[in-house]
């Protein structure tokens, strides 16, 4: 019919072309000393993917790549399906075993290495060749500093020259299928073994759009990229920077910058940062925050230095971001503490997303909205990924009556926000009771002295499982943690929370220990809470 003639299929690489076309002259990125516009980051693309179609990568091939968040990273987000690759973003705090799994189990074509993790990059090769002798491996390509080359060895050609190599003019084959896969996302394994998320250019294009408008990112945002490409496509904003015409700003530049992603967790460097490393705030920031629970404590605190915080949840399987905590306007008459607190519940399905609901998995029916009825999340739409790589049991197990289901434990609110009470893993099942962990670490975190907290199970004789609490603790005036004890935390719990809630151990870390995109380890946690159990 015409209008199947009509039909294109949504992918992100359009927004690149129309940044060309219509921001040409803005800058799209700014990185120490360089500075390219739309025009220079589109010609770069076009040349990038001319010279990865040169190497005769079978279509959906697997382009692999450890960078921190540079030009080269950026570029990649575009270039890589420009050649009808799928991008894989490696996150470069895994260690050698890792990464050689990833690179194996991708079946990555080509890899692309900076010039900061060629040692972590050799390891992993010589153990990706070690299982098998006789792997062709992927092609490797160093990407040096591009403001001050260090001049390293290694690989088969540089980043620069790469690009250079290629044709400007180069246009890539149209998207024959909106469904064909365009990146591939290892899961940050807090829970399990690390899985590989695929996204299609569908899928990506609409999670981009319902991200810019769920944050009202208008027009030449300057976005500073805080949050690691790596993780989630850095939640789409690679694409979206492109999307509004705006300016990749890649880290310690000092530029003033509009918009920012973070975990919560970045909010403590922010409030522990010393009297003369602060500066005044010219005109507001826009937070993105999300990946783990926000207490409302910090949401309250980080307000107040002139950050406007936007609370998102999502996972690597949704895109990043899947609800938004959508502010009301009827909202701003309230204390500021209540404020945090409605803040603090992750809200509502993204634009693009079809759905969201919190069910009793065994009978699929919703929970009642009270706020109290706990169930698993489960989202349905279209920023959810295909499936897994190479892994049909994880995808069926993660799918049920065609809900997606996220391994989150929530309530609904009578107004229809949700609220996420735990990871189902993290649940504390005492006495038959269920304890969430995050509502006892949002007791703990009002706690002036609390830094960072976390509450697991820890095995009890009489109530099967009993809440252990770590904490770790902000220095006082006179730079000392010493002065708060086990005692003072666990009084404190007396005095603020039911008595079934109530940590039977309180244990002083100097530091929790987190995965490389700051969650904290509560597996880890557990296996020492094992060490405090009563028996
Ligand atoms: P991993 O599961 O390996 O940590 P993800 O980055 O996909 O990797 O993490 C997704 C999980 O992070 C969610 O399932 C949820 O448990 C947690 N999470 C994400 N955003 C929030 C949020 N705003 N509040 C509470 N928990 C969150």
């Amino acid at each position: 019919s015409k209008c199947e003639a009509n039909y294109v299929p949504l992918s992100p690489l359009t927004f690149l072309k129309r940044a060309a076309a219509v921001y040409g002259n803005r800058t799209s990125i700014i990185y120490e000393g360089t500075r390219f516009n739309w025009l220079q980051t589109y010609d770069r693309c076009r040349r990038l993917a001319s010279s990865l179609r040169s190497l005769n990568m079978p279509k959906h091939g697997v382009v692999s790549v450890l960078a921190p968040n540079i030009p080269a990273m950026y570029e990649m987000h575009f270039a890589v399906p420009m050649a009808e690759a799928v991008l894989n973003t490696i996150n470069v705090r895994l260690d050698a075993k890792n990464v050689a799994s990833i690179l194996r189990h991708s079946e990555a074509k080509v890899f692309f290495v900076d010039c900061q993790y060629v040692q972590l990059a050799r390891e992993a090769l010589k153990l990706y060749f070690v299982e098998d002798t006789d792997a062709a491996g992927p092609r490797v390509i160093l990407i040096d500093d591009i403001d001050s080359p260090t001049g390293i060895r290694f690989g088969e050609f540089e980043y620069e020259q790469f690009v250079q190599m290629g044709d400007p003019r180069f246009l890539p084959e149209e998207i024959h299928d909106e469904w064909d896969p365009i990146t591939l996302n290892y899961t940050s394994g807090t829970t399990s073994a690390p899985k590989g998320v695929v996204y299609s250019h569908r899928g990506a294009y609409l999670s981009t759009l319902s991200l810019i408008l769920g944050w009202e990112m208008g027009s030449a945002p300057v976005y500073l990229w805080s949050l690691p490409m790596f993780h989630c496509n850095g939640w789409t904003f690679t694409w979206g920077v492109a999307a509004r015409g705006g300016t990749n700003v890649c880290l310690r530049n000092t530029t003033a910058v509009t918009h920012m992603c973070c975990a919560p967790i970045v909010f403590n460097i922010l409030l522990q940062a010393k009297p003369e490393e602060r500066k005044e705030i010219a005109s507001p920031v826009q937070i993105l925050t999300g990946g783990a629970p926000p207490p409302a404590s910090l949401l309250e605190e980080i307000e107040l230095l002139g950050f406007h915080v936007t609370h998102a949840y999502g996972l690597t399987e949704a895109t990043g971001p899947a609800l938004v905590c959508e502010w009301q306007s009827s909202w701003n008459q309230l204390p500021k503490p209540d404020q945090a607190k409605l803040k603090a519940r992750q809200g509502i399905s993204i634009l693009t997303l079809a759905d969201v609901d919190v069910k009793n998995l065994d009978t699929m029916s919703s929970v009642p909205r009270d706020g109290k009825t706990m169930g698993e999340i489960v989202l349905r739409g279209s920023s959810i990924m295909k499936g897994y790589l190479k892994n049909e049991e994880a995808t069926s197990q993660s799918f049920k009556n065609g809900w997606f289901r996220t391994g989150d434990v929530g309530v609904i609110h009578p107004d229809g926000y949700l609220e996420i009470k735990d990871r189902s893993k993290d649940v504390i099942i005492s006495g038959g009771e269920n304890i969430s962990s995050v509502e006892l670490e949002n007791v703990l975190f009002r706690h002036p002295r609390v830094l960072e907290a976390a509450v697991v199970a820890m095995p009890h004789p009489q109530w099967g499982e009993s809440p252990c609490a770590f904490i770790s603790v902000k220095t006082n005036s006179a730079g000392k943690t010493d002065d708060v004890n086990e005692a003072d935390i666990l009084s404190y719990c007396r005095e603020n929370l039911s008595r079934f809630m109530v940590p039977k151990k309180v244990v002083i870390l100097p530091e929790l220990p987190k995965t490389a995109t700051g969650k904290i380890q509560k597996f880890q946690l557990r296996a020492l809470a094992k060490n405090f159990a009563v028996s």
